[in-house]
């Protein structure tokens, strides 16, 4: 019997819904993008970038979860008249997209759908979700394209080049790292994405044949995992990493130690930044002194959150992330809770796009401890001084009986039974000679927190374990 509704339904096509020669010029691709786009002046630039974010307001000001938040704040469309007034447009942050879910489930106001989710293909990864459901994200083809351009980008930049085997050690599940950058390696860069995934996913050790067998040319992957990676084939398989012949390491290096990484790969380490909603927002090119932000699709502000104003260059604030190209669901001024900062100066590459000195950490990671902010991430950066340490470890923040604060820092010996006490002491009074406060150390055995940190099972490894935020 023939269907009746195969007459009238209407399958949209991911192909149908995207013009790509207009997109292309736009957002060119790399190589284009380097000769183009990535070297215009910084008041052509700007000029682009007003353009695209008169845009991106009028498009907002469609939006219910815009028309509250701006509406509640007294603003009128119209009141906002290029990125000059950008500093007056009340930012918003993820209290307020788990409200947009709540009024609005399951995929919130913010996620602006016009009434149908079938007139155009779309895609789901999501954010977070560390208590309940993660936050979902949805892409329209022409966003999602735009992510896989610039991920194409980034990959060029940091000397990807057609035919080359890029390894891709992220997780391969609702997060959108793995996947967007299987999108972007295969559509954008010519490379062959190999998607081993966590270790979860490929266990390390195959991981490691395959690089071998497939001759991986670029791993993707969290330093923290590249980092074990190659321990394994240092120490285990007693094989020199260099010997694999990996060229390059592209990871988020936030405080990590690049030397070190480098040095046990003999490889070079570019620094990344991306978020589950925006995908790449700036990296490193061949240079490795920071980060350029893609300027044409993105406005990032470093915000000091203390009196909400923008600090200067070289100094430490909250990234608030602003979109110049996403129709479904645009960010403006959205706090993004990562602490960086500007690169003062110009690239020597010759861009003129602004470059993020590095990801310090997380603002909602971030302890008080006895009147001084303590990352977990420096701590870490702090052990890799250590070579008696493997790198690993976890912070635990609880409170005592009488109500008072306290961390321990765990971290694990490179060899087993190493001289625990005298490491013990040594990092003990690194950290305070370095943060200024006396924490206390356990050394634990190699390996043994990986079940606590998740070191072989995500990509996003786990260093701060908060007691006090149970109830
Ligand atoms: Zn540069």
């Amino acid at each position: 019997m023939k269907d009746p509704a195969s007459q009238t339904c209407s399958v949209p096509r991911y192909y149908d819904s995207i013009d790509f020669p207009e997109l292309w010029r736009e957002f060119p691709p790399a190589p284009d993008y380097m000769n183009t786009t990535f070297l215009i002046p910084a008041d052509s630039l700007r000029v682009l970038q007003d353009q695209r974010f008169q845009k991106q307001m009028q498009r907002a000001w469609q939006i219910p979860f815009y028309q509250r938040h701006w509406g509640k704040a007294g603003m009128l469309p119209g009141d906002i008249k290029g990125l000059r007034d950008l500093e007056r447009i009340p930012p918003f942050s993820v209290h307020d997209l788990r409200d947009a879910i709540e009024r609005q489930p399951p995929w919130g106001d913010l996620i602006a759908l016009e009434g149908s989710a079938a007139a155009i293909p779309l895609v789901l990864q999501t954010s977070g979700g560390t208590t309940g459901l993660p936050r979902p994200m949805l892409y329209s083809p022409r966003d999602r394209e735009v992510m896989n351009i610039i991920t194409g980008r980034r990959l060029f930049m940091q000397g990807v080049r057609p035919g080359d085997v890029v390894q891709v050690a992220l997780s391969l599940g609702l997060a959108n790292g793995g996947f967007l950058a299987r999108e972007g390696i295969w559509k954008y860069s010519g490379a062959i994405p190999v998607m081993t995934g966590t270790g979860a996913q490929t266990p390390t050790r195959r991981q490691i044949e395959i690089m071998r067998a497939w001759k991986t040319t670029h791993l993707i992957g969290f330093p923290s995992y590249l980092r074990h990676v190659g321990l394994v084939i240092r120490d285990e398989m007693k094989i020199e990493p260099r010997e694999l012949g990996v060229r390059g390491l592209i990871v988020h290096l936030g405080v990590d130690d690049r030397e070190a990484l480098q040095s046990l790969w003999g490889a070079s380490v570019f620094d990344t930044y991306g978020t589950n909603e925006c995908g790449s927002l700036a990296a490193e090119c061949a240079e490795r002194s920071g980060m350029h932000i893609f300027e044409d699709a993105f406005v990032l502000e470093i915000i000091d959150l203390d009196n909400n104003r923008p600090v200067a260059a070289g100094e430490k604030g909250t990234i608030y992330q602003t979109t110049l190209f996403n129709h479904l669901a645009p960010l403006i001024r959205f706090n993004s809770n990562d602490i960086s900062s500007i690169h003062p100066g110009q690239c020597a590459c010759g861009s003129c796009h602004q470059r993020l000195s590095r990801i310090f950490g997380r603002s909602d990671n971030m302890v008080k401890f006895k009147g001084t902010n303590i990352f977990p991430e420096a701590i870490g950066a702090l052990l890799t001084e250590f070579s008696q340490s493997n790198g690993e470890y976890v912070c635990i923040v609880d409170t005592n009986e009488k109500g008072e604060l306290g961390m321990v820092v765990e971290a694990e010996a490179s060899i087993e039974g190493s001289n625990m006490t005298a490491l013990r002491g040594a990092i003990e009074s690194r950290l305070k000679e370095a943060l200024g406060v006396t924490l206390p150390v356990l050394i634990r055995k190699p390996g043994e927190l990986s079940t606590r940190t998740g070191l072989d099972q995500n990509s996003k490894v786990r260093r701060l374990i908060d007691h006090r935020v149970q109830s």
